[in-house]
């Protein structure tokens, strides 16, 4: 029996610094600490940054005084001036990597070029993205989406950084069809796609895949869907918890991976349970670095 933890498992690079980031404050500052929505969408994390005192709020109108933590995924322009506002302290943990993305939309909002972002419309990058380009842009998350769209002479099309990149292939091959000037960027972030691949990759050789990730987390739902596409003995878990006997039966080799919000001991939490049933020392692959 085989088990094999997929290269960039777990913790991205944006999430893995934002929690480096709120942890730093909390031990600098004295008074209250809280993020802006979940820092990282992992209800074992949560919990544990809420027992060292930093708390989460959904709006900043919940957050009375002290420091606000922006998280990795960003927020609109009006949300940093509520903020101000509010007198808040703001401590900016914004991926560096969306930011760019923020930036390259403002700057194609200010050239008044129609703007399609390719993504979850709920999710708070995205509604942070769409904040950047004044409220011009348009969020397609389908491909039948897509085709509804009119005869347009100039668009540009984004991508949530967490998107699965089959689907931003596809969707933009639809503005293609109805766009005489098309600007695509591939805003995916490098760390999802090397994570998405090895992930596929993955999916191919091994009899049975456990993604690990919180159920809230829309990159480890993308990664469990891209795996399951390849190979139907794909488990969802949030923990070694939900691991189950049948699960297992008749594999001889298992291969395991965990999205953007999955702390390394989620990951090996999962290695050892599995292994204790059966034979020891996993095979760990080497991690290739997070792209800066
Ligand atoms: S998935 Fe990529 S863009 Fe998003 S927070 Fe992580 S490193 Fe940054």
């Amino acid at each position: 029996m085989e088990i094999i933890v997929a290269p960039n498992a777990g913790l991205c690079y944006g999430v893995k610094r934002a929690l480096n980031l709120v942890r730093k404050i909390r031990r600098q500052r004295t008074g209250a600490v809280t993020t802006l929505g979940d820092l990282i969408h992992n209800p074992g994390v949560i919990q544990e940054l809420k027992s060292q005192g930093i708390g989460s709020a959904e709006t900043p109108e919940e957050i009375p005084e002290g420091t606000v933590i922006i998280r990795s995924h960003g927020v609109s322009p009006e949300v940093y001036d509520i903020l101000e506002r509010r007198r808040l302290d703001v401590v900016d943990a914004t991926c560096p990597i969306v930011h760019r993305i923020q930036k390259r939309i403002a700057a194609l909002a200010r050239r008044n070029i129609e703007i399609i972002l390719v993504g979850d419309r709920e999710h708070p990058e995205i509604r942070g993205l769409v904040g950047h380009s004044r409220g011009k842009a348009l969020v397609l998350d389908t491909e039948e989406s897509a085709t509804l769209l009119p005869i347009a002479k100039k668009r540009a099309a984004l991508a949530q950084s967490t998107l699965d990149l089959s689907l931003f292939k596809k969707i933009v091959a639809e503005i293609l069809e109805r766009t005489a000037e098309l600007s695509a960027f591939n805003t995916i972030c490098q760390f999802t796609q090397a994570r998405q691949k090895s992930t596929s990759e993955l999916a191919r050789r091994v009899e049975a895949l456990f993604i690990v990730g919180g159920r809230l987390s829309s990159n480890t739902a993308k990664l469990y869907h891209i795996s399951r596409r390849i190979l139907p003995r794909t488990h969802f878990i949030e923990s070694a918890a939900e691991i189950r006997p049948e699960m297992l039966e008749g594999v001889e080799r298992i291969g395991i991976s965990g999205g953007a919000s999955t702390p390394p001991e989620a990951i090996d939490k999962v290695v050892r349970t599995i292994r204790a049933g059966l034979e020891p020392n996993p095979r760990m692959e080497k991690n290739v670095p997070c792209p800066k």
